[in-house]
């Protein structure tokens, strides 16, 4: 009997030491809650059943036996729950199903404590042998109460098993270890049902409880509980817009969360309802490979034609052993951000374009402010600084620098005689030539009506009236043909070179009147000014 106690105080405090570790977890999910009350159960029936045969008489040994009760009661209806809550993550214990399962415990209790006024729960009890064993006849109220949690524990091992032949294989020690916790109980509590009306065994149940609190226990130290029903995760994956597929190794669908429900849907409407069981590659309609990148952008068509821009990501799943045994899939929708990248895009390439435009605009006008709009040379105020700057690096690089003045000889002849238009044409003519004559580094410039000057770096006097000469030569020989009139128009020069005393307008003015010098010696000819003519 002694015996018998011990393994009852075992089972106690080994449920106890259970609860404890389980209290505070128990609101952390529904699973945690039912399997404290479970434990409070099973050692509220392995004290009170110690009490039991500790017990000296028949009357007390009775008053505790019936006490077991509230026990039994909780322990079944927190199976249930606990494996509801395993099965279905989503599960949470109503009002009606918990008033429903408070209903035949609270019964049994009554009729249980009530039993001496009608002796429904147990007919008759006796003591047998020595030490003395309590040794009840069952009444109809007893074979009701053990039909009822029968038939729970019928339900909570059928589908126990039957989610721990469906679960993947990572979440199969989550059912496992719970059957060979209460297995060992419930086949002692038939063997004592059977036997008890013979009065040959002390109930059984409890001291298999002994196994239920060990394997509890061993299961909560093994960090087994955490992680059994991941709640937080699971509401994060039920409300999260990315959509979550979980698939085993065979491409698989094992599981997957409302939004990837509604992206499969829209990418295959004619998707059956369950989705779990189907091939990720017919689901998500493409035909693809894990990439080596963990990190990968698909484009896909929805059944409404639009385009869909998904950005999955996968991460392999390993079991026990280390073993690759499926991939989270997690697709992230990024057609918008995609759309507005695009837009951004172009956007930004409109602008650069329109940047690129002004700067030309600018440039182009920059360059018109420099130029005469009728021969297309520069025009007087870019000579000024042009000149400048040559006469300065003259000076400092002891080079020679020559200015030639040109004048279109009786032009107001021209003028008269053909029309301004004429005229006009004469002077782009006369430019043109100038251009021809210009080489790199030079520049010409309109310096009045049909007045030009060069500027020559780098070219001494003789050379600048060298290629003056040319040119007067050129134009005296070949007459222009405008307009269908043959127009003979010469010009005359004056040249002048840079000497270091001289400032731009120094040197302007000796070709000045260098020019003054050919016009007054009969036009059509090339005069060099004096050397050293002014200062500045
Ligand atoms: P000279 O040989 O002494 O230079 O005689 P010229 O007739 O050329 O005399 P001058 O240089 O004084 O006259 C220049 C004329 O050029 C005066 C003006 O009517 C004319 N002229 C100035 N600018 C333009 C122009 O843009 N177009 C036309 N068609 N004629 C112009
Ligand atoms: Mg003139
Ligand atoms: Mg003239």
């Amino acid at each position: 009997m002694l015996t018998f106690a011990l393994l009852f105080a075992v089972s106690a405090i080994g449920s106890m030491v259970a609860t404890a570790i389980m209290w505070p977890r128990r609101r952390t999910t529904p699973a945690a809650g039912a399997m404290t009350l479970a434990l409070m159960g099973v050692t509220w029936w392995s004290a009170v059943k110690m009490g039991s045969v500790l017990a000296p008489t028949l009357e007390s040994k009775l008053a505790l036996e019936t006490a077991i009760y509230p026990g039994v009661g909780a322990m079944v209806a927190a199976m249930f729950c606990y494996t509801n809550a395993m099965a279905d993550r989503a599960w949470t214990l109503s009002r009606r199903t918990a008033l429903l399962l408070v209903i035949e415990p609270v019964l049994s209790v009554v009729i249980a404590l009530t039993n001496p006024w009608h002796h429904w729960f147990y007919a008759s009890a006796q003591l047998i042998g020595s030490p003395p064993v309590l040794a009840p006849r069952p009444g109809w109220a007893f074979y009701a109460h053990t039909a009822y949690s029968y038939t729970l524990l019928a339900l909570v091992i059928i589908v126990m098993v039957r989610s721990l032949v469906r679960a993947p294989r990572a979440y199969r020690r989550h059912f496992a270890w719970p059957l060979v916790a209460f297995l060992p109980p419930l086949v002692g509590n038939v063997v004592t049902v059977l036997f008890m009306k013979e009065g040959k065994t002390v109930g059984l149940t409890p001291i298999f409880f002994t196994i239920t609190a060990a394997v509890c226990c061993w299961a909560l130290f093994r960090q087994a509980l955490p992680d059994l029903v991941p709640v937080a995760g699971r509401q994060i994956l039920e409300t999260i817009s990315d959509a979550v597929i979980v698939i085993d190794r065979s491409w698989r669908v094992l599981d997957v969360n409302p939004a990837a429900k509604r992206l499969i849907r829209r990418l295959q409407p004619t998707t059956s309802g369950t989705i779990v069981g189907l091939s990720a590659r017919d689901v998500l309609g493409m035909d693809w490979a894990l990439a080596a990148d963990s990190e990968s952008e698909y484009v896909m068509t929805a059944a409404d034609g639009a385009r869909v821009d998904l950005n999955i990501r996968h991460s392999p799943l390993y079991d026990n052993s280390n073993n690759v045994i499926g991939w989270v899939l997690v697709a992230h929708d990024v057609t918008e951000r995609n759309r507005q990248r695009h837009e951004l895009r172009v956007t930004n390439e409109e602008l650069r374009q329109q940047l690129l435009a002004v700067e030309q605009l600018r440039a182009d006008l920059a360059e018109l402010v420099t130029r005469d709009s009728l021969t297309g040379l520069h025009n007087r105020r870019y000579l000024i600084d042009v000149l400048e700057r040559e006469v300065a690096r003259a000076r400092t690089g002891f080079q020679p620098l020559s200015v030639v003045m040109l004048d279109i000889d009786h032009f107001k002849r021209v003028n008269d005689r053909y029309g301004h238009a004429v005229g006009d044409e004469v002077i782009t003519a006369t430019a043109q030539r100038i251009v021809a004559l210009i080489e790199e580094g030079e520049t010409a410039a309109r310096y009045g009506g049909e007045e030009f000057l060069l500027v020559l770096p780098g070219c001494t006097a003789e050379r600048a009236r060298k290629r003056a000469e040319a040119l007067r030569e050129m134009c005296e020989r070949s007459p222009l043909l405008i307009g269908g009139e043959v127009v003979i128009s010469t010009i005359s020069a004056g040249v002048a070179e840079s000497l270091s005393s001289d400032g731009p307008a120094a040197l302007i003015d000796a070709a000045d009147q260098a020019l003054y010098v050919a016009k007054t010696l009969g036009r059509n000819r090339v005069e060099m000014a004096r050397m050293s003519t002014a200062t500045t």
